[in-house]
């Protein structure tokens, strides 16, 4: 990035000065020329005075050896040249000056001279009889700007360094607190205005990682918990299977107490099965991404649910009134029937004797609402928060007596993200507990 910015600098200065030197050389060449012509009619005109005077013999005493003075007459016949032998020079008749001061009284030409191989300025004048012509070396273009523009070569040479040296600073600037952004703390870099954006960007990166890291630390405690859980939670039935079954192997067992070993050790198994069926459901509700979700009426699986618990409500005298209109919404099957089925039973469980539960199916503003409502113990504020929580229980010992795995209203829980619905909550202690459900 440095040697980028250094080198579209260092281009720019010398694009700039070339330019700059290809504009001023052309203009300055054609003053250079006009410049020339006007000294070298200046000083034709001094020969001239001087030829007037001294006639010949002056032009013969002109010592300056970068000054050509030629006198030819009206033919074109050259009288004297001060460099070459006028005898030996042709006829000049034809030249362009020569021309043009015959005709004009004054003629000038810039051309390349056959006779000293170098091209030169011609100035001539016409005098009564012949005609003057005063000539000189034309320096070449390159010769010119080379003697003529070295201030503009020493501002170009400072120009290049001074863009070295702006280059590196500039890079420096920028770059260097890009290299030394705090990724602890990125807002607290801003150096400059620009760099904003990107200090906003690597915030926001650093925000979500840590999230996503939070997560992913909060899911393995979670795991933690909920594998610690388990154990503890088999550890309790298989003690208690364990135990009687001993005691019933060992022969310590009176006969008359064989029925009841064997009802304790059927419970205890049957608890421990269901909870691991409970376990599975959580899993299958937490791996599975892809539901297969159907329409279903919700009025026949509620019916479904209630006639598979009639038993369980019986033996509390519980009393089902039932309240269903015809609402069908799209779900999984699986996972709504868990759902109702834990609301349900846990309506029966926390139930008193001779208590009544009310079930409402209707269809209010486009939403689905299920209801669920019983005449139990109801629920204390305080854990109103809590109890979709993995084996959160209010009440232990409660939950334990009536088969209660602590993982009902996790399973309702899971449920209600997988079928986009929500759940809401309102008891009161010892009145009853009513759930309501939002498809
Ligand atoms: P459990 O298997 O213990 O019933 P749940 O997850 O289904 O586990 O419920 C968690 C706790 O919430 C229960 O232990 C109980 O204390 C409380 N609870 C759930 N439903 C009701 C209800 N209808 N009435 C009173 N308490 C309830």
């Amino acid at each position: 990035m440095k040697r980028k910015i250094n080198s579209v600098i260092i281009s720019l200065v010398v694009c700039v000065i070339t330019l700059i030197t290809i504009v001023s050389s052309i203009s300055f060449s054609s003053i250079y020329e006009k410049n020339e012509i006007i000294e070298l009619q200046n000083e034709c005109s001094l020969v001239i005075k001087g030829y007037e005077l001294d006639d010949i013999s002056y032009l013969e005493s002109i010592e300056d050896s970068s000054l050509r003075v030629t006198l030819i007459d009206l033919e074109g016949n050259v009288i004297f040249d001060n460099q070459l032998d006028e005898s030996e020079m042709e006829n000049h008749a034809s030249r362009e000056e020569f021309k043009e001061a015959k005709e004009n009284g004054y003629g000038i030409s810039k051309r390349y001279s056959s006779s000293l191989l170098k091209t030169f300025y011609y100035v001539a004048y016409k005098l009564d009889n012949n005609i003057i012509r005063v000539s000189k070396v034309a320096d070449s273009t390159l010769y010119i700007l080379f003697i003529n523009l070295w201030p503009l070569y020493i501002v170009a040479i400072v120009l290049i360094i001074c863009s070295i040296l702006l280059g590196f600073l500039l890079s420096k600037k920028i770059v260097d607190p890009i290299n030394n952004i705090n990724l602890e703390h990125p807002l607290e870099n801003n150096k400059y205005k620009e760099i904003e954006p990107l200090l906003i960007r690597i915030e926001a990166q650093k925000n979500e990682l840590m999230k996503e890291n939070e997560e992913v630390l909060n899911a393995s405690k979670v795991r933690q918990e909920f594998t610690s859980n388990v154990s503890h939670e088999l550890k309790t039935p298989l003690h208690v299977i364990s135990g009687y079954a001993e005691l019933i192997k060992e022969g310590i067992v009176k006969d008359s107490d064989v029925k009841e070993f064997g009802e304790k050790i059927y419970s205890e198994a049957s608890r421990m099965s269901k909870l691991v069926e409970d376990i599975m459901k959580i899993s299958k509700l937490e791996s599975d991404k892809d539901f297969e979700k159907t329409q279903l009426k919700l009025k026949n699986i509620v019916v479904a649910i209630v006639d598979s618990l009639m038993i369980e409500a019986d033996k509390k005298n519980v009393k089902f009134k039932l309240s269903l209109n015809d609402c069908s919404i799209s779900g999984n099957y699986d996972s709504i029937y868990s759902l109702i089925f834990n609301l349900v039973d846990n309506a029966i469980k926390y139930n008193k004797t001779n208590g009544k539960i009310t079930i409402k199916l209707q269809e209010v503003s486009n939403n689905v609402i299920l209801s669920v409502k019983d005449t139990g113990i109801g629920i204390p504020k305080e854990d109103l928060d809590r109890i979709f929580e993995r084996f959160y229980r209010v009440d232990k010992s409660r939950s334990k007596d009536s088969g209660g795995t602590g993982l009902g209203l996790a399973i309702v829980k899971h449920s209600l993200i997988v079928n986009n619905a929500t759940i809401k909550v309102e008891s009161e202690l010892k009145k009853g507990s009513t759930f309501i459900v939002t498809f």
